[in-house]
């Protein structure tokens, strides 16, 4: 195993990228709602599916703190902070900013001040163009997409969290135009139809189509899009080689969950520290997603980045395969903010373009960004 690091770390790209994970550390990650309220309530969210709002966040903010020093003294390095609606509860997610590597989704009807959060990578959700996102999300009456495109207009720190869904794929050029045009970045999830609307949010239709536009995104704006082509098809597809996803695979589950005894037995990998904590902070559950969501549907983009990121040594049989590993670290890194954003967002069309699963491999050419990072790797190596 050393020696394939080694010869494949003798590309000085990779070598950069693995460098700057290598400074940054391994991640010890948790997730938490920081609250158990919203102003919204979307078609299809896990969170009100689940009824985890009854699970309501302490009062006292003195537990609060409390939950904050634990984690620290746990070793918790990195926070993802979901809810309810985490802008409802700003002194709380400030709290959380100063203590840890965190990143926050919100639905973007509030902003989130600049000042005071300076460096917090921000993830928009957005479900759909206009009128699907106002019907999905705003009940047909609110405007939500409208409003976060308002909020965050030229906020570097916003990633929009794009939720597409398989016959709404025609969508995704004109929704990725908007975001890119209102001078944010974006990503990609799928959306999996837990309410059973059926139809254009079905799920079962395929992604294959969404994937192709996803691709057709990346190769417009390859500097601004934060998934790669290969963790966009180990999500779509559930497949990583001859491994199917599903909870016997899944490694973003809380360990010491009793729901889990059995799972963390099966000898499949796991995050040995991982917990995610219902709003009240002191039960957890069985996964990020609620106790009872049915894997099959799950499309979850962190637990399949989870997936590949513990699964390295089934990367290591050739350098291809061992790129897309260390490209789909460096872009969980990149967009967490885990690394210096500002510095390295400039490398995303070379990792791009070094991410396989193009349905036309020579259609990517990189322009003339390659003089942009050569300077970046003479000055960091
Ligand atoms: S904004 Fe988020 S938490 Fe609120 S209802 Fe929608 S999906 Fe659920
Ligand atoms: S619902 Fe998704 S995240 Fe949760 S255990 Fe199942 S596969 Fe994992």
């Amino acid at each position: 195993m050393h020696d394939q690091f080694a010869t494949y770390l003798e590309d000085p790209f990779l070598k950069l990228l693995y460098t700057d994970l290598s400074k940054a550390g391994p991640l010890k990650a948790i997730l938490m709602d920081v609250t158990h309220v919203c102003n919204l309530r979307c078609k299809g969210c896990y969170f009100f599916e689940d009824k985890m709002d009854q699970y309501q966040s302490p009062s006292d903010e003195a537990e609060f703190d409390g939950f904050i020093a634990r984690e620290k003294a746990r070793g918790s390095n990195f926070v993802t902070v979901v809810g309810g609606e985490p802008s409802l509860q700003l002194d709380r997610v400030k709290k959380i900013y100063d203590a840890f590597w965190m990143t926050v989704v919100t639905n973007g009807i509030n902003k989130i001040p600049y000042e005071g959060f300076e460096n917090m990578p921000i993830g928009l959700s957005v479900w759909g163009d206009h009128k699907t996102d106002t019907y999905l999300r705003g009940n047909n009456k609110i405007a939500v997409f409208a409003k976060a495109l308002a909020n965050y207009k030229n906020d570097r720190r916003a990633i929009w969290y794009y939720t597409t869904t398989p016959r709404n794929a025609h969508e995704i050029e004109s929704v990725t135009e908007q975001c890119v045009a209102n001078g944010n970045y974006v990503t990609y999830n799928f959306y999996g139809d837990i309410s059973g609307l059926g139809g254009h949010y079905d799920h079962r239709g395929g992604f294959e189509l969404v994937r192709r536009e996803i691709n057709k995104m990346i190769r417009r704006y390859p500097g601004k899009i934060l998934i790669s082509s290969y963790i966009s098809q180990v999500v779509s597809t559930g497949q990583l080689f001859d491994e199917e996803w599903g909870y016997n695979v899944c490694a973003s589950i809380t360990p010491d969950n009793e729901l889990n005894k059995d799972r963390v037995l099966n000898g499949n990998p796991y995050n040995s520290h991982f917990r995610a904590y219902n709003p009240d902070l002191k039960t957890t559950r069985r996964c990020c997603v609620g106790n009872d969501r049915d894997c099959g549907n799950c499309y979850d983009v962190y637990a399949h980045i989870s997936w590949i990121m513990i699964n390295l040594k089934r990367h290591l049989r050739c350098k291809k395969d061992f790129t897309n590993w260390l490209t789909t670290m460096y872009l969980f890194y990149l967009g967490n903010r885990i690394v210096d954003f500002e510095k390295r967002v400039e490398l995303l069309p070379e990792i791009h373009r070094r991410s396989s699963y193009w349905s036309e491999p020579d259609a990517y050419h990189l322009g003339n960004e390659s003089a942009a990072l050569e300077a970046i790797l003479d000055e960091a190596l």
